[in-house]
């Protein structure tokens, strides 16, 4: 699916991206581990992408959850196959993707999800793509 917007989903993906990422890099500082002195890549390509895994390490649940996808966003549009819900394999509308760039499910899957997840009392990331 070609959305119209998807330059201007892209951006408000890397700032989110880049924000999360400077919050990281607030605790590298800190952190005595010289494996992170390494610089940042830009490019959301297989070397970031297993970097910021590593990284993850230093953040909350929340921003872990919420950085993967946004790294997994930044690559589908890379790659392909961005906007496209996960279960049902829709694509989402655009509309939602540009209040919820990282979205990976649409409306209809993302509630029944949120429902699985109420009943086995588990925590999941999809709440943090609800509006
Ligand atoms: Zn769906």
């Amino acid at each position: 699916m070609k959305y119209k917007s998807l330059p201007e989903i892209k951006s408000k993906l890397q700032d989110i991206r880049s924000r999360l990422l400077g919050g990281i890099e607030k605790t590298i500082k800190t952190s005595k581990d010289e494996e992170f002195t390494q610089v940042i890549p830009d490019s959301a390509d297989e070397a970031s992408r297993s970097f910021s895994r590593q990284m993850l390490l230093n953040l909350g649940e929340q921003d872990h959850e919420k950085l993967v996808q946004v790294e997994d966003a930044l690559y589908q549009i890379e790659h392909g196959g961005y906007g496209t819900c996960k279960l049902c394999e829709e694509p989402i509308p655009e509309a939602r993707l540009k209040v919820v760039p990282f979205a990976q499910h649409c409306v209809a899957c993302l509630s029944v999800i949120e429902q699985d997840q109420t009943n086995n009392r588990q925590s999941g990331s999809d709440h943090l793509e609800a509006f």
